[in-house]
């Protein structure tokens, strides 16, 4: 079944910002500054379409329990549709909708050959069994099989699903277009077509993203003091790079709270979220501090890299990081944002720090496709070599325009996909 697109929203300034609400309201602040067809901004603020699927289960117990899927494909006039697949009890139609126009901007920042896609099942995957998983997983690509493909739509792992998902979408796919498919989906294991350096590049972008801005501001990461919040993926690769690149991680932290270390963190010593869930704690440092305090050290830089809206009007005035570097996704909130302009708090956004998970994707999407598999160097290489073209668009538009560093990198997207769109037309 697809569904009507939901309307569009009111100005909402509440927070927590919903993530349509705020791919909203970004698209008309970039649209502010680009001279582009109001049409085209216009079609932008609806998704080309979201599908809906149910999708039953059959429990280990016998039962059959009928869950909800979803994909919203938001736009692909510059490649397939590209975004996560969730598995959370809150995932629903509009949810997918914002978070695939995130990615149709993320995509477009980082010049990659894709449009934005989020999909997901309403479903707690803690409460499932592995088989009730991928018989879940196997129904669902079954559900979404007319929908995702290489060229159409490329899913890839996001909460609650990992690289174990993707292989059993691929395989149920493959299975029944009677061939092997593995560039239907990315972030899948090596073995089956996945890519080395995939699980660590949104960190690793994260910490060229902080080392640029650092540069940018005429400071030398020697001297650089950094506070993470959130040792996972993300977190615990940009803090651990970061310091082999020269910096001092002073503080890292988990949902439990976080370490603190003046002279510095050894932050290889420090157990991951994938290494030992919520142990960082249990690491010997001088002092613990709350993860509100972690937000509010006095370093240069600022790494939200847990979950979203952490920053917002409340504690925006405290904040003394000199720059903050979004590893989350959404993490300052849109009153948070404004806050932090007036008082000259550069932000580095989510969309261009974070993106080395989608670019490290398209690398391995164009590995899937022409059947060879690259070298780890090669992927960091070639990754490094995308976020400084795209940290070389965004600050032109910063040093060009005097824009903040969020409204410079909506203006790049913006840019492409307005150019894109306004080339091919509008049909018929
Ligand atoms: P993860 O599950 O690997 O790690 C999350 C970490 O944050 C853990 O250390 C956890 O204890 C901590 N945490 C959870 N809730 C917290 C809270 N309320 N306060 C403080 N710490 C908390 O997750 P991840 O993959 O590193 O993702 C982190 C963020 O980065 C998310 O916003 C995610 O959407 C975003 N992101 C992830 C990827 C990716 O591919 N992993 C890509 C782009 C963006």
């Amino acid at each position: 079944m697809t569904t009507t697109p939901p309307a569009a929203e009111s100005e909402a300034t509440d927070e927590p910002d919903s993530a349509l609400t705020t791919a909203r309201r970004q698209l008309e602040r970039a649209a502010a500054h680009v001279d582009v067809d109001p049409g085209v901004v216009e079609r932008l603020k609806y998704p080309t379409r979201v599908e809906q699927v149910s999708v039953p289960l059959e429990r280990e117990d016998g039962s059959v329990e009928v869950f909800t899927g979803y994909r919203a494909q938001h736009d692909d006039v510059r490649g397939p549709y590209k975004g996560g697949l969730r598995y959370h009890p809150d995932v629903n139609a509009e949810e997918c909708t914002g978070l695939s126009m995130w990615m149709t901007w993320k995509c477009a920042v980082m010049d990659l050959p894709f449009g934005g896609g989020k999909g997901g099942v309403a479903v707690d995957p803690k409460g499932l069994t592995d088989d009730e998983t991928e018989r879940l997983t196997r129904r669902f690509a079954e559900e979404l099989r007319d929908a995702v493909g290489p060229t159409k739509d490329v899913p890839a792992p996001d909460m609650g699903t990992d690289a174990q998902t993707m292989a059993w979408f691929m395989d149920a796919y493959s299975m029944q277009q009677g061939e092997t498919i593995p560039g239907v989906v990315t972030g899948k294991p090596p073995v089956i077509g996945g890519s080395y350096g995939r699980e660590e590049a949104p960190g690793r972008s994260t910490a060229i993203a902080a080392r640029e801005a650092v540069s940018y501001y005429d400071r030398d990461l020697s001297e650089t003091t950094v506070a993470v919040q959130g040792f996972g993926s993300v977190g615990a690769n940009a803090a651990r790079l970061l310091e082999d690149w020269g910096a001092t991680v002073v503080a890292v932290s988990d949902v439990n709270g976080a370490i603190y270390d003046p002279d510095g963190l050894e932050t290889h010593a420090v157990p991951t979220h994938e290494e030992e869930p919520e142990a960082v704690l249990a690491h010997d440092a001088p002092e613990t501090l709350s993860n509100e305090e972690v937000l509010e050290l006095d370093v240069d830089v600022l790494i939200p890299a847990a979950v979203g809206n952490v920053i917002t009007a409340d504690n925006a005035d405290a904040i003394r990081a000199d720059i903050v570097v979004e590893g989350a996704n959404g993490p300052t909130t849109f009153a948070a944002d404004a806050i932090l302009e007036e008082r000259d708090v550069p932000v580095i956004p989510d969309i261009l720090a974070n993106a080395g998970g989608v670019t490290v994707s398209y690398f391995e999407w164009l590995q899937d496709i022409n059947r060879r598999q690259w070298s780890l160097e090669r992927v960091n290489e070639e990754l490094e070599d995308h976020m400084l073209d795209a940290w070389n668009d965004v600050r032109a538009e910063v040093d060009d325009q005097g824009l903040t560093w969020r409204d410079a990198a909506y203006v790049v997207a913006l840019s492409r996909i307005a150019e894109a769109k306004a080339t091919r037309g509008l049909w018929p």
